[in-house]
């Protein structure tokens, strides 16, 4: 079976085909560094990290994602802070990467910054100016969309329906309203760059046509991002991309993520209603957001609550609980497989729920097993699962010596029992011993009887 993924343009699942056999190229857009990222802005990051990662296990993947590093909203920020603009970028770019690395995000093989591109920015807007594309007015120069008659086919909107409904007002030096910027001018107090055009900056869409291009060729495979990108940034950067490159296909396949909500209203900065990753992550484990980040299909929207974390958490304690106590030899845990099942899973359009459901079962295998080297054959392919899908990355022990919490479902305390009991029957009684402590820290006291263990709360 091939990869099968959801492309926008195409508007349904289709098998994923690299240009190239063996190849493949994926662009991410990155974060605007003005801000910490909140969960939101995390989805994007993580959904998209386990495509890298189920895409590098059959392909040889060039994955970039940028850096937004020169932006009105930045250039807003150091004039609010009073602080220089390079230092308020650096500061987030590595929070950033910190904060994706605590919810396990691998690095991209390569991180671009805008502002070590321009030079890449002004030579193609050089050539759409050259091919009839882009227009200079007032020092500005303009994307003109009427000379690119596919305009609209990613996002499928009808450019004629838009020009009917648009109310702003337009900038007098466009010719339609609808053309957007390339490239603007820089007054001195504002980051500027030398240009044909004279001294000014890149407009955002842009950027990722020349970053793109520059790490990943005219054509790449995947291009990636928030749902909220497919119009207008990512059909800019298509319409910039293929006029610049003689006509070439841009990007092959759009994958894009659904929103995170909270209260049902699009977690954003502009609302005002965001969690912080960086703060969340001072009481919540990683693991446990990124649990929670992958428990809903990428497409669907994903509403955040309590709830949300709670449940992850327990998600969590259930696949570590069935690990727990058990070796696996250095050997075994190398060659050590995830099962076929959750990776068809993942390769169907990233099916995280169906993954999920998988691993669970696998967790539940391995609670009933007795056999010893069956019991390690298991937890193997609980760890490979475990490192497919950026989960299980602690060791049990510590996991629970930091985290148990007394909340614990009962759904968990029937499998902790069921280990329990197995471990008894095999007389492994460290581990036996081990399940129960476990449930004791968890507030769980069982009692052994003739009709089997049962279990109440205490306190
Ligand atoms: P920004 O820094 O706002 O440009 O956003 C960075 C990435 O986060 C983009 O890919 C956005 O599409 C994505 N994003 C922003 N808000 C949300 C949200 N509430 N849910 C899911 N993705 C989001
Ligand atoms: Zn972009």
């Amino acid at each position: 079976m091939t990869i099968q993924l959801h492309d926008t343009r195409q508007g349904k699942k289709v098998p994923f085909e690299p240009m190239q056999e063996g190849k493949v190229t994926m662009y991410l857009c990155g974060p605007t560094v003005y801000n910490y990222a909140h969960i939101g802005n995390a989805r994007p990051a993580v959904v998209f990290d386990l495509l890298a990662r189920v895409l590098r296990r059959r392909y040889d993947l060039t994955f970039a994602r940028n850096f937004t590093d020169v932006d009105d909203k930045i250039n807003a920020a150091a004039i609010e802070t009073g602080k220089p603009i390079d230092e308020i970028t650096a500061k987030y770019m590595a929070a950033y990467n910190e904060d994706m690395a605590a919810l396990g995000v691998l690095p991209p093989d390569v991180e671009p910054r805008a502002t070590q591109h321009i030079d890449d920015m002004v030579a193609m807007i050089q050539s759409l100016v050259d091919a009839g594309h882009a227009y200079e007015a007032e020092g500005h120069v303009l994307f003109d969309v009427d000379s690119y008659p596919e305009y609209g086919a990613l996002s499928k909107r009808d450019l004629r329906e838009m020009i009917a409904g648009a109310r702003v007002e337009v900038a007098p030096y466009k010719k339609a309203a609808h053309d957007f910027v390339l490239w603007k001018p820089s007054t001195p107090e504002l980051p500027g760059w030398e240009s044909p055009w004279g001294v000014g900056r890149p407009g955002w869409h842009i950027e990722c046509s020349a970053m793109a291009a520059r790490h990943l060729g005219d054509t790449i495979d995947i291009h990636a991002g928030g749902q909220d990108l497919v119009f207008p940034h990512h059909e800019n950067e298509l319409a910039q991309s293929r006029c610049a490159h003689g006509g070439a296909d841009f990007a092959r396949y759009w994958v894009h993520n659904g929103f995170l909500s909270m209260d049902h209203e699009k977690m954003s900065k502009s609302l005002g209603n965001v969690v912080l990753v960086h703060d969340l992550i001072k009481t919540v484990p990683g693991e446990v957001v990124r649990m929670a980040l992958l428990s809903a299909h990428y497409r669907q929207p994903l509403d955040w609550s309590e709830e949300t974390i709670r449940s992850s958490k327990r998600m969590l304690d259930r696949l570590y609980g069935a690990v727990r106590g058990i070796d696996v030899s250095d050997e075994l845990r190398a060659a050590a497989q995830p099962p076929a099942v959750l990776v068809a899973a993942l390769e169907d359009d990233i099916n995280t729920p169906r993954a999920m459901a998988e691993f669970f079962a696998l967790a539940k295998e391995l609670n009933k097993a007795t056999d010893a080297a069956e019991k390690e054959q298991l937890a193997g392919a609980m760890y490979a699962a475990g490192d497919l899908m950026g989960l299980l990355q602690s060791d049990p022990d510590e996991w629970f010596a930091g985290h148990v919490d007394g909340e614990l479902s009962a759904d968990d305390i029937e499998a902790l029992i069921e280990k329990r009991n197995a471990a008894r029957k095999e007389k492994d009684f460290a581990t036996a011993d081990g399940v129960r402590d476990q449930l004791a820290a968890a507030g769980i006291k069982i009692e052994d009887g003739p009709g089997g263990t049962t279990w109440r709360r205490d306190g």
